[in-house]
């Protein structure tokens, strides 16, 4: 017998009405079965009770109201528009309704028929004229609040709201509540029931909030149950030798020799590593500090930790530049340190890399720095007990699960700058433990940043050049390497060549981009960190990480293009020093959003600030990698606003979880979260 969920894992042809030809589209839309098809939430609501008569409408001001269509006219006016208007009876008064561009209008209006109206008044008043946003045709209307849902192309809103209305009425009975009575009364939430019947077809605004309010909670609960029961939040054990104490002082004694102190977030987070080292586990930690504030020299001293356990470490870096430069600061910074280093890029060597290998496997090796097929490759560590992950986006479950393949259960620290909004955080509660560097060292300015649209750029680039002719450096990012045809994008070679025949005379410009072999960007780095170059454009090689505390200027083309995580990594790359430094955000903001990011890079140094963000405009899929924590399959919940519902969760979880059917968790894991079933499969 089925189950009631196993009913919802039926395919949406199931549904009275639903042809293979609907469900084809259905599916390219995402929507297979009754399950995804309850969950589809409309992204907006028409409001059909606010019905306005001609009198009461205003200029300009967008409107609903009840028409009778009169007659119809389709006319194409110059240019290849097509003009359909519909004389319409409002109120009592005549008045003209107008589409634009949608000649196949004029075929779905009849005459005598009623239409709702949603549009903007042109001409008010009797007589007047309205451009229509949207109609309807009565049907569902009576409602009041009418759903429209995101649909793809072959969809329209009306066979879509059919479809659901039959999916409600059909199986919406069966859907398996979670939440016990008592608990629903005492929080004062709706039924499972109610709020899918409400968030399609709300009585009102305030059902649609209490249904919203309802399955918010319901998908954060059911998140938390498959993350509580995920086999990768396992505590994996570990058996590595005990710590000697004695050698990690000696190790430790480096930190007197820096030319700086720690700072007290440097000191906090570095215990709270050594405390989950110490655990006979696996750690599992995040460490969140935004750029500039000193995460190296954290993995840096951490890698001790692991060495005077007698354990290897490996340090990845996403770029090759990114690993020689680690590398090298950690040559100079051990310096006199009985610690034994290589650094393994796709461009070391043959022969080198095989000594490397030998030495890996040996155990004469301590740490290896490289980028990310420190891990991949067929690596033979002798006993790999710690792995730093510097600014990776896309470390997780994956990789973690291929360590344990090889039997590998080392710790592991991710070190990152785009830090978790605290409700993300909190969602991932036992997945990870999160440490934070909430403190740039002492004596850093806050960098200056100016928005400025693209045709005042020659301003940005004689302020660089005034502020090179002072000894600083500048940085120029331009998003591609060549010239492309599709977009009329500015690349890195005919920007060169502009700069260079204004500037060439009178300061040295330099290039690196990702066409260039490793050493050649090396090169360019090197030389630019030498101040032999004093200007140097670049694409986003050098978004993270890089470390050039002698500049002070970066100018970004096409500023638009850059997402706010990305914008603010570019910005770290100045600012490291004691000096002033500028930050000059070029672009021509097509859309509202991207216009929102460049003001908001203006307004706020805040990592954290530009983090919470970034998630209200994109959503968490794009962020940080969140896409294998099944964070994507959230359909309601939004993480930057609903921190309430966060809370409630956490309050009544482990009442909820108790009373949960087993069974009901590996059901809800394959309908609601399946990028995360994919994975745990894999
Ligand atoms: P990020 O967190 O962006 O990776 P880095 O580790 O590159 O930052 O450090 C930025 C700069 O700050 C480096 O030049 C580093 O030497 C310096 N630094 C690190 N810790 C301190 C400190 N406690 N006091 C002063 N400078 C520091
Ligand atoms: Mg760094």
């Amino acid at each position: 017998m089925m189950t009631d969920l196993q009913i919802f894992t039926q395919g949406v042809q199931y549904i009275k009405g639903v042809g293979p030809r609907r469900q084809l589209v259905l599916q390219k839309q995402g929507i297979s079965t009754l399950f995804d098809l309850l969950w589809h939430i409309p992204r907006q609501y028409e409001d059909m009770s606010q019905l306005k008569t001609p009198e009461e409408m205003a200029e300009s001001e967008v409107v609903f109201c009840e028409a009778e269509v009169l007659q119809v006219t389709k006319n194409r006016i110059p240019r290849g528009m097509v003009i359909v208007r519909a004389k319409i009876l409002c109120g009592g008064s005549l008045m003209t309704a107008v589409w634009f561009n949608q000649p196949y209008v004029a075929t779905q209006l009849k005459e005598n028929e009623t239409l709702f109206i949603k549009g903007r008044v042109k001409r008010a008043g009797p007589g007047g004229e309205i451009h229509v946003l949207h109609y309807e045709k009565p049907g569902l209307t009576e409602q009041g609040l009418l759903p429209v849902y995101p649909l793809a192309e072959g969809l329209n809103q009306k066979s879509m709201r059919q479809s659901l209305q039959t999916l409600l009425e059909t199986y919406l009975p069966r859907y398996p509540e979670i939440l016990p009575e008592n608990l629903r009364q005492r929080e004062g939430l709706m039924t499972i029931q109610a709020a899918f019947q409400n968030i399609h077809f709300p009585a009102d605004a305030a059902h649609q909030r209490q249904a919203h309010r309802r399955l918010a909670l319901e998908e954060y609960l059911l998140f938390r149950f498959i993350m509580m029961q995920n086999p990768h939040t396992e505590k994996l054990p570990q058996q590595f030798p005990p710590l000697d104490e004695a050698e990690e002082v000696r190790l430790m004694q480096i930190r007197d020799r820096l030319p700086f102190r720690l700072t007290a977030a440097q000191d906090r987070v570095i215990k709270e590593i050594r405390q989950d080292m110490l655990a006979p586990y696996a750690m599992n930690r995040l460490l969140e500090g935004d750029v500039g504030s000193g995460k190296t020299l954290v993995a840096a001293l951490t890698m001790l930790i692991s060495k005077a356990r007698g354990t290897q470490s490996a340090f990845m870096a996403p770029t090759e530049i990114l690993a020689l430069q680690h590398f090298h600061s950690l040559q100079k910074l051990y310096g006199g340190l009985p610690v034994v280093m290589a650094c393994l890029t796709s461009s070391t060597p043959p022969k080198e890399r095989t000594a490397i290998l030998e030495a890996l496997a040996a155990g004469e090796l301590d740490i290896l720095v490289g980028t990310h097929a420190l891990i991949q490759e067929d690596l033979n560590y002798r006993q790999l007990g710690l792995v730093i992950i510097d600014e990776q986006h896309r470390f997780g479950v994956r990789q973690r699960a291929r360590l344990s393949e090889k039997g590998l259960h080392p710790d592991v620290l991710v070190m990152t700058a785009t830090p978790i909004p605290r409700t993300l955080a909190l969602s991932l509660n036992g997945q990870l433990a999160i440490s934070v560097l909430d403190e740039l060292p002492p004596g850093r300015l806050p960098v200056k940043t100016k928005y400025l649209p693209r045709k005042d750029r020659r301003q940005a680039y004689a302020f660089a050049a005034r502020r090179i002719l002072a000894g600083e450096q500048a940085y120029v990012i331009c998003p591609l390497v060549e010239e492309s045809e599709k977009q009329s994008l500015l690349d890195v070679h005919t920007l060169y060549e502009e700069l260079q025949t204004i500037y060439g005379g009178t300061f040295s410009i330099g290039m690196v981009h990702g066409r260039m072999s490793g050493e050649e960007k090396q090169q360019g780095l090197e030389d630019f960190a030498a101040g032999k170059i004093k200007m140097l454009i670049a694409t986003t090689v050098v978004e993270v990480g890089v470390d050039v505390p002698t500049a002070t200027v970066m100018i970004v083309e096409h500023a638009e293009r850059f997402g706010l995580s990305q914008l603010h990594q570019l910005r770290g790359r100045v600012g490291r020093g004691k000096q002033q430094s500028y930050c000059i955000l070029l672009g021509e903001p097509a859309g509202d959003t991207a216009y929102q990011r460049l003001l908001a890079m203006q307004q706020t140094n805040d990592g954290f600030a530009l983090a919470n963000l970034d998630l209200k405009l994109r959503g968490p899929g794009d962020f940080w990698g969140f896409r294998q924590h099944g964070l994507n399959d959230l359909k309601v919940l939004d993480l930057s606003q609903d921190q309430d519902i966060v809370a409630c969760g956490e309050k009544i979880l482990p009442e909820v979880a108790a009373g949960l059917n087993p069974g009901l968790r590996e059901a809800y894991l394959a309908l609601k979260f399946p990028q995360l079933e994919e994975i745990a499969s894999n």
